[in-house]
């Protein structure tokens, strides 16, 4: 997998006054295994003189702090640093991904120094940044890199749905946790067929996760604040990276039966648990932004994974709804028509819950069946589910290897 990251994290003394920013968490992802990288520094290739003043944007422009306006200088660098990752090959990954070190004029992402040169922040990307968004790249910053890290304080949390509970087995564990002693979790629930109510503590491949193997679901009676209690667990845990898996229907027309990545969501369930959630003071507001729910770094590495292993792999928006009944002709089509690829019967309220809590999600499904076929059945969908177990494990397996 090729990653274009800014030399600076690297530990070059490429910027302005000749120092580096070495970033421990992008070094240690520049020497995983199968990672390439493609390393840039925009202002070095722009040719600008070493030491300088440091340079900021302010409406559009690029001035160095004695006044002089380097806005020409820094599109030259970016643009020859963009050739530099075209001949890489980087941009014609299945999901190209950039790296670059945040607040810069340069290579920020969102937010920048506002020209003011004393260390505030305004909203906005950097030059090189810009071109490489416009080239379909996802660019993140090291502090993204470092707040999806996982450790045994911060392990990395993996609810499992139906049909999908074995990964549980591949987990070294050290300690289990019954769901009856998880707080808010139902005392009267009871797994259904595919479920296992038993969350392990452990590694999987010395990568510190909690898995959980199973969920409680709307439609089985409970509330959102209870079916999203493992979502709390996790992250009272220390979680801080969180992987959705859930069984869906494939809806015809958008997506197909097999494995997918879950890229939005549509929350058509009419329950949401931050109503509850802000009664108990677990979140601080319910006006919770939902932009990048599902977090696009995560999503891009699994993307990367699935294409490097030959896995195939669709994306696209999932619709949550009640159940338990599936859906009607008119349903599918509707959805259809929502741009819906995914529906099921989990996992909004919990992505809902994860985001408000900070986390980072990952959601990865499995279609075990084209929406409103009228075969289906719980044991079709875990029949489904048996023959994609070994690319839904093996494409874990991969994102956690990276994290
Ligand atoms: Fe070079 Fe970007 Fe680092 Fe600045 S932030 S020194 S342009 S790599």
């Amino acid at each position: 997998m090729k990653v274009i990251v800014s030399e600076c994290l690297r530990g070059a003394h490429c910027r302005y006054d000749g120092g580096a920013k070495p970033c421990p968490e992008v070094q240690e992802l520049c020497q995983k295994e199968g990672v390439e990288v493609v390393g840039v520094c925009p202002e070095t290739a722009s040719g600008l003189p070493v030491p300088r003043p440091p340079a900021e944007q302010r409406e559009g422009r690029v001035f160095l702090k004695d006044g002089q306006d380097v806005t020409e200088d820094f599109l030259l660098g970016s643009q020859r640093s963009l050739e530099k990752v075209q001949k890489s090959g980087a941009l014609r990954a299945a999901a190209p991904l950039a790296v670059l070190k945040a607040k810069s004029p340069s290579c920020g992402v969102k937010l920048i120094y506002d020209g003011s040169y004393t260390g505030t922040l305004t909203p906005g990307d950097g030059v090189f940044t810009r071109l490489l968004q416009k080239e379909g790249v996802t660019v993140v910053t090291e502090e993204t890199i470092k707040s999806c890290k996982p450790s045994v304080e911060h392990p990395v949390a993996i609810v499992l749905g139906s049909g999908l509970g074995h990964l549980n087995s591949l987990v070294k564990p050290a300690r289990h946790i019954d769901y009856h002693d998880i707080d808010g979790f139902p005392d009267d629930a009871r797994p259904v067929n595919g479920h296992t109510f038993e969350a392990t503590i452990g590694t999987i491949d010395d990568v510190p996760v909690v898995v959980y193997p199973g969920r409680i679901h709307l439609y089985q009676g409970y509330n959102a604040g209870e079916v999203t209690s493992l979502v709390r667990h996790a992250h009272h845990l220390g979680c801080r990276d969180i992987i959705f898996a859930c069984a869906t229907g494939a809806v015809a027309g958008n997506a197909h039966v097999g494995l997918g990545i879950l890229t939005d969501q549509i929350n058509l369930t009419g329950q949401n648990p931050l109503i509850e959630g802000v009664a108990k003071r677990e979140v601080e507001t319910p006006f919770v932004g939902m932009t990048d729910a599902y977090t696009p770094y995560l999503r891009t590495l699994a993307l990367g994974v699935a294409d490097e292993m030959g896995i195939k792999l669709e994306q696209g928006v999932y619709a949550g709804v009640l159940g338990p009944n599936f859906e009607t002709a008119a349903e599918v089509h509707a959805l259809r028509m929502l741009g819906v690829s995914y529906v099921g019967m989990s996992t909004v309220n919990e992505v809902i819950m994860a985001h408000a809590l900070g986390m980072n999600v990952l959601g990865l499904t499995l279609a075990a069946n084209e929406s409103g076929n009228p075969d289906t059945t719980h044991d079709s969908v875990l029949e489904e589910a048996g023959k994609h177990a070994e690319d839904f494990e093996r494409l874990v397996r991969g994102v956690l290897r990276l994290l």
